[in-house]
């Protein structure tokens, strides 16, 4: 099977998207990586961790966090590129610049599964873009949204006037913030929906999922795990409370890593967090009441 290693340049995200775990994340990172372990991965940790990793794994940048919160980004994603991995971005474009957008260009580094930015919400709050400190505004419709910050304009029209030569796509959840409508007279904007991450977003977390939705131990998201900034591997892009840790690529190589136990035994069985798994549940309308509090409701 061909797969791919999602990549979290960095824990805490500062874009504070309402639906992500985050703060989850960050307390056990801390909690089961160690309190004395680096939250920002190094370029260092990066080019170690994939040096025994073989070119036909994918690198998706995308991972628990936007990737360019991280400063050495642009580094680790030319020196992927130039060791024969196929790449991947997600990024909402915040902590990049325009001489990091260029540079990638300037090298000639192909996505080849596309470079995916990830537009500010009208539905959800997010930081995504918005101005600090915070401002409101009363929009037609009568309610109010964060205002956007000039900078964030500026790399968002350079994103968009100067593409990646293989594919470059828009996204939001919910809807497009209303300051961004124009775009779609540009774009094509694709609109995703809300998933519980394995039940880490919710208020309560549920039983198990039944028989018919679950997918443990059939799930192709088993073998694309979650590089973390120490070099460590979560299971997949839902294990935001890190509750399966499968190795790590600073100790051990690529094949004591794939070849090991846990990484056959979880491949085979699939991990006791899989049983949360809602593979295929949209949280959204009626189901919105299970992970947001009331007041951020508009
Ligand atoms: S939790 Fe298990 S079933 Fe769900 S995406 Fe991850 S590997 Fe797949």
């Amino acid at each position: 099977m061909k797969h791919s290693i999602e990549v979290t340049t960095k824990i805490g995200c500062s874009n504070v998207c309402e639906y992500c775990p985050q703060s989850t994340l960050i307390k056990r990172y801390r909690e089961r990586i160690g309190h004395d372990k680096d939250t920002m991965m190094s370029l260092e940790t990066f080019k170690k961790s994939i040096s025994t990793m073989p070119t036909e794994i994918g690198l998706n940048f995308t991972g628990y966090v936007e990737p360019f919160l991280n400063p050495e980004c642009t580094d680790m994603l030319i020196h992927a590129f130039d060791k024969g991995h196929e790449l991947l971005l997600n990024t909402t474009l915040v902590g990049m610049t325009i001489e990091d957008w260029d540079r990638l260009r300037r090298h000639g580094v192909v996505f080849q599964h596309g470079v995916h930015v990830h537009l500010p919400s009208a539905s959800y709050f997010e930081m995504i873009g918005a101005k600090v400190p915070q401002k409101y505004y009363t929009a037609d419709d009568g309610k109010q949204y964060l205002e956007l910050d000039d900078n964030y304009y500026e790399m968002l029209n350079h994103v968009v006037n100067n593409q990646m030569p293989y594919w470059t796509k828009f996204h939001c959840h919910g809807d497009l913030h209303p300051l961004l409508n124009d775009l779609k007279r540009y774009v094509e904007l694709d609109v995703r929906n809300i998933n519980s991450r394995a039940m880490n977003i919710l208020l309560e977390k549920k039983e198990k999922v039944s028989d018919e939705i679950n997918i443990r131990g059939k799930c192709p998201r088993a073998y694309q795990n979650v590089l973390l900034p120490d070099g460590s591997l979560g299971l997949c892009c839902q294990d935001y409370g890190l509750d399966d840790i499968m190795g790590n690529l600073v100790d051990n190589t690529w094949d004591e890593f794939v070849n090991s136990e846990r990484v056959q035994d979880v491949r085979t069985n699939g991990a006791d967090l899989c049983d949360y798994c809602e593979e295929g549940i949209d949280y959204v309308g009626d189901k919105e009441n299970q992970w947001r509090r009331p007041q951020q409701i508009k």
